[in-house]
Parts: C-alpha cells; structure tokens; sequence
C-alpha cells in the first residue's frame, strides 16, 4: 500500500483536537447574515467573526455570477473558502480533470501558481485568475526547465515523470505528468525497467516501495511543509492517543509513511476518513485538510501535529473578492509551451482514463 505525507507551515506540531465550536457571545446563527453558509463552517469559524466575512463572501458570489466565473479550491484552503466560496474542490488530480470540463468564462484558482497554469494548460481559451502571484511551493521551486534537459541528456531513454507541482516549462520537458493518488499507476503504466520521477524526492521514495520491479530516480525536491514531519511526530500522538488513525501523505518521508495506518493523496484521505470513520485520527498534512472533513463529520474527532502551507495560506476571502473585481492576476502560458505541457497533463489523464 503506497503511503503519502504532507506538510505544512510553520505551525509547532501540537497534539490537540484540531476542531473547535463556535465562541459564545450570545449570538444565535439565525441572527447572523447568510446563516445558512455559516452552518458550513460553523465548527470553525466562531460566530463572533462570521459579519466581518459574510460581505466578502456575498460579494465573490454576486460577482461569480456576473463574471460567468468558477472557484477551484484545493483540499488546504481554509473552510472559509473551502465550504463557502468553491465551486470545485478536490486534490491536484481532482481539479485538473474538472479544469477540463468546467463551463465557465473565468476560473479563479485559490491554491497555488502551479495549479492555475495547470488550469490554464487545460483551459487556454478561459481566463485564469490567481488572487495572489506570490502562491508558490517549494516543489516547484526545486527545478527547472534547464535540470530536466540535463536529466534527459544524463539519461538517454529513461522516460521522465513529472509531479504536477512543477511549473508548465518543466511540464513541458516531461514525458507525462503524476500527482500523489496516481503516480503508482502512472510509473507502472510506462512497462519500462528505470523511470525518472521528478522532482519530490520524497514521493519517488515512497512509490518506489511500491513498485520494486521499476528502478526508480529522482531529483532531491522537497514539500517544505511535509518534510518536517519525523517519526517521532507518529509515535508521541500514539503515546497520548492509543488507538489513533494515523494517516500520511506520500509528500512525507517514508520513515514517517511507515508508521502510519495509511498513506494517500488528500482526496484518498478524504475517502478513508469518510468511509472507515475512525473515532479519533491524525491527517500527516495540511492543517486545513481536517478542518475541512470535520466541518461535515462533528463525530470524528482530529488530532494534531500537521503542519500550515504559507504558500496555500496566501488565499484569502478578500484577495479572492479583489480578483474577480479587478480581473487579476491573469495566468498565462507561452502556447508554444503550453501545447508541449499539456501534451504531458493530458498523457497522465489517459492513464487514469484506462
Ligand atoms: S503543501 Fe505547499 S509547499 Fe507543499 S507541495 Fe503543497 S503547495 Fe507546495
């Protein structure tokens, strides 16, 4: 069984329940504006804050509707964004399959830049929005169009996989692309003895523990939010927990995926969380990926340590709301370049297609 880690900011990993309800202030939700939005999130955004959000919040949905816009959020936005402003949510997979078909003029991305060229990729005619230029992620960052040319010529016929979490000109030099819930799939599906998988060091890690008939290589990339995770992390939450799921992303390194119960992609864990319900269980990630499932499931009870993505973090109800009014920041991509990366977006979605 493949398992994944994630890792986020620069929160100390501390072992409280993640979930909290609303503060008293004598304010019935009935009272509040839009309360039928705030029953969404009303587990973690206390009442008391809720009429300094709501504005915003009934702004980006008069606005959604006069722009013909959609919001794709990703599993580490915050719940006021998660279960309020999205149209899609869903993991890197998840939402480059809906980028394809989303019937929208303007697609607003709250994630990270990666995700909304991705989303220009598969959508070159929309026009693509990121509240925040500044999103990245240490994943993208670790590589260039450049290192990959090096590693081809380095290793003639060795065909070359590239995590999503790249920018489109290493896309573009990639042979097809893979996310964490099907990169097994996706290096299995090339019936080839050594396969390059860039640039998560990490993940190739982990996967290659899955398919030992595959010699795989890598690049010494790095999630700066999941790799701070340790096995110590695991073991104190069991000490004080006995009994506690632990579940990890594939971002994390494999000492820590083998102390977990399992390991998958944000969406995988999502699934196992809603399907095995366990009464107490940690998610080895994204802080905002159990404020996000425990918004809908009060039974389950989250643990900490995880970690916040200052990058993901960088999105916000009003940097959205200021996108779609002032129509920025647009996501481009060189179309030379784009046809190339697509090319290797829309190989990987053949292989999960099969
Ligand atoms: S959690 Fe943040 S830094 Fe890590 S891969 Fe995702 S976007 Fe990049």
């Amino acid at each position: 069984m493949l398992k994944m880690s994630i890792m986020e900011d620069a929160m100390a990993a501390t072992s409280q329940p993640v979930s909290r309800g609303p503060v008293p202030g004598g304010l019935a939700p009935q009272s509040l504006p839009l309360p039928e939005i705030f029953a969404r999130v009303s587990r973690h955004v206390p009442a008391i804050e809720w009429p300094a959000l709501a504005p915003d919040i009934e702004a980006i949905l008069r606005l959604k509707r006069e722009r013909n816009a959609v919001i794709l959020a990703h599993n580490y936005q915050a719940p006021e964004i998660f279960h309020t402003v999205a149209d899609i949510v869903g993991d890197s997979l998840a939402l480059a399959r809906e980028a394809v078909s989303v019937d929208a003029d303007v697609i607003v991305l709250a994630g990270v830049h990666f995700m909304a060229e991705t989303a220009k990729l598969l959508n070159p005619a929309k026009t693509v929005l990121i509240p925040d230029m500044g999103a990245g992620c240490s994943l993208a960052d670790s590589i260039t169009a450049e290192d990959v040319r090096g590693l081809r010529a380095r290793y003639p016929g060795v065909p070359i996989v590239t995590y999503v979490n790249t920018s489109a000109a290493v896309k573009a030099e990639s042979d097809l692309c893979c996310t964490s819930g099907n990169a097994v799939e996706v290096v299995r599906s090339l019936n080839a003895p050594r396969v390059l998988m860039i640039p998560d060091e990490f993940l190739a890690q982990n996967v290659q523990a899955e398919v030992p008939e595959v010699e795989i290589l890598t690049w010494a990339g790095h999630c700066e939010v999941h790799e701070r995770f340790t096995p110590a992390d695991i073991r104190d939450v069991r000490e004080s927990y006995p009994g506690v799921t632990v579940i990890a992303h594939p971002e994390c390194p494999p000492d820590v995926v083998a102390e977990s119960d399992f390991s998958g992609s944000t969406a995988m864990m999502m699934n196992f969380v809603i399907e095995k319900r366990p009464a107490q269980v940690v998610l080895v990630t994204e802080c905002s990926m159990a404020d996000n499932i425990a918004a809908q499931n009060p039974d389950i009870e989250f643990i900490k340590p995880c970690n916040m993505c200052p990058h993901m973090k960088r999105m916000s109800l009003k940097n959205i709301r200021r996108a779609l009014e002032t129509m920025t920041h647009e996501v481009t991509v060189d179309p030379a370049l784009a046809e190339r990366a697509r090319a290797a977006v829309e190989r990987m979605l053949a292989v999960r297609a099969r």
